[in-house]
């Protein structure tokens, strides 16, 4: 069965062995007599990446109970590796602090117009489905200010183009989370002092929410004992 998010301080590799282990329990449960599920919760996500870290944040902040299960052998999937831009218009606090004009319809109109097209003539992700891309359009001022409030430190405060899909966009609207002192999980290796804050990696992503994760976690225990 699985194990809720862990108190601070327990050690992750442990966490993510007993979560790994446990996202297997069910089959092994209807095998073994005697088993018996003793952990529930409201939510369930499975997986830690880009998608799940946020959901369990959200779920748990909306007062739900959750359990995170991943079956690798760290969190963040593929957002931990991947390069670390985020492009968020609709009218961002940093968009607006840089006096550039956006907005969630604008920014739908960019990803579903199908007479703007690229240098190979392609009209790049504009057959997506227009309701999930009218919800991302809707939802990235919210996605920014999520982000902010849980720990993401940008390379700098203007957004720019770099990262982004370059057709077709009228504002700048790519961030970069920066690395920080976090090991990139490639090579372990930590950024110097000075490239800390300049260099973008996914991992500065995935381990400020992985901290609000378990933070959240912590709080539930203390408070229900
Ligand atoms: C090299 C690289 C660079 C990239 N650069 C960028 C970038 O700069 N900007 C950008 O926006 N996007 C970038 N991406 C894409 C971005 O990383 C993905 O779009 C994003 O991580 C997808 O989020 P996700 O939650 O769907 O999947 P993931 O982040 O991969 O998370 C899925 C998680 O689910 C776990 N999982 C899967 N199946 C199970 C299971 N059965 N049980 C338990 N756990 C399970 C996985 O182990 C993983 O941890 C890049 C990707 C790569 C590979």
């Amino acid at each position: 069965m699985a194990k809720p998010i862990p108190e601070k301080n327990v050690d992750r590799r442990s966490f993510l062995k007993g979560a790994a282990l446990a996202a297997l329990a069910p089959a092994a449960q209807a095998a073994t007599p005697g088993h018996r599920w003793n952990q529930e919760a409201d939510v369930v996500v499975i997986g830690s990446g880009a998608a799940g870290l946020p959901a369990a944040i959200i779920a748990r902040e909306n007062g739900a109970s959750v359990i995170v299960v991943e079956a690798n052998s760290d969190i963040g999937g593929h957002a931990a590796v991947c390069t670390g831009n985020i492009p968020l218009g609709g009218g961002t606090a940093a968009q607006k602090a840089a006096g550039i004009e956006d907005s969630p319809d604008l920014l739908f109109k960019d990803l579903t117009d199908w007479s703007v097209v690229g240098g190979n003539g392609a009209g790049q992700y504009r057959y997506n489905d227009r309701e999930i891309v009218r919800a991302f359009a809707d939802n990235n001022v919210f996605a920014y200010d999520f982000l902010v409030s849980h720990g993401l430190t940008w390379t700098k405060p203007v957004p720019d183009r770099v990262g982004m899909n370059q057709a077709g966009q009228s504002a700048p609207r790519a961030m970069h989370a920066a690395i920080l002192q976090y090991e990139r999980i490639q090579t372990g290796v930590v950024e110097p002092p000075d490239d800390r804050e300049d260099h973008c990696r996914g991992i500065g992503i995935v381990r400020p929410l992985e901290a609000s994760a378990r933070n959240l976690a912590c709080r539930s225990s203390s408070t229900t004992g």
